[in-house]
């Protein structure tokens, strides 16, 4: 999976009418689209997806955001997927990331941060195999 990420439109960039102009910026980047689906996460859902940060403080916060509302969830395929992929959307907190950038541009804070992408190889598998069946790859 060198070659593949995985990403979500989070709920505050989706209800702000962003998806478009995301899954814009990420084909001209170069990333094809390998699965999308829109869904929305059950608060269960979310809270198995983000459940690394269990311990953290604003772990409440992120699973009731994320089940807030719906989603756009895709797997990408570029060389050097994973990387590029965190460079295209930019730091986590919007106001540290670079100008250009997906969450410089449509994110408001470091919770409600419009995009997720993988941070790891391992990761965007797992993340991937989270959301997608075989069947929905193509
Ligand atoms: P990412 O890999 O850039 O998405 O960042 P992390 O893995 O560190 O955090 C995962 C997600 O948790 C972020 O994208 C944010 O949505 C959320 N998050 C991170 N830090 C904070 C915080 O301080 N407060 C809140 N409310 N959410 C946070």
């Amino acid at each position: 999976m060198n070659n593949r990420t995985f990403t979500m439109i989070k709920p505050d960039a989706f209800s702000k009418g962003y998806s478009g102009l995301i899954l814009d910026r990420i084909i001209q980047a170069g990333f094809k689209i390998i699965a999308v689906k829109m869904t929305r996460l059950s608060p269960e859902k979310a809270g198995e997806f983000y459940a690394v940060h269990r311990e953290r403080g604003f772990y409440q916060e992120l699973v009731d955001f994320m089940s807030s509302g719906p989603i756009i969830a895709a797997i990408l395929e570029k060389s050097n997927a994973v990387a590029d992929f965190r460079t295209l959307i930019g730091a986590t907190d919007p106001a540290k990331a670079t100008e250009g950038t997906i969450r410089k541009l449509y994110a408001a804070s470091v919770g409600e941060n419009a995009i997720h992408g993988s941070d790891s190889n391992e990761n965007a598998k797992i993340e991937s195999d989270f959301f997608f069946s075989v069947l929905e790859r193509y």
